[in-house]
């Protein structure tokens, strides 16, 4: 229905014959205008998702931290040299520093 009459409007507005166009703008957007009141309303339309899936994020986000946390429990390295130590290391056996690290 809408369509038909933009299409007219169109037609219209792009006439062979310049006398069968719209003779001014304000003709041709009233009419548009006519078009638009009878469009159903964009209020009506649902909404975009524009918005990140929260708690599919919250998921990925615990997940990769966990995997860190499975990591340092794996391997504790030291700090200074990066040798790979026994959890209960107090001391790197390869340089000797100190792993006072906070827990
Ligand atoms: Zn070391």
């Amino acid at each position: 229905m809408q369509l038909n009459q933009l299409n007219q409007l169109i037609h219209h507005a792009m006439a062979m014959n310049p006398g069968s166009r719209y003779p001014t703008v304000a003709e041709f957007a009233a009419d548009l205008k006519k078009v638009i009141a009878a469009l159903p309303s964009p209020a009506s339309a649902p909404p975009a998702i524009l918005q990140p899936d929260l708690p599919q994020l919250d998921e990925a986000l615990q997940a990769a931290k966990e995997q860190q946390r499975a990591e340092a429990r794996s391997a504790l390295r030291c700090p200074r040299c990066g040798w790979e130590l026994p959890h209960s290391a107090r001391f790197c056996s390869h340089c000797g520093s100190s792993l006072s690290v906070p827990n």
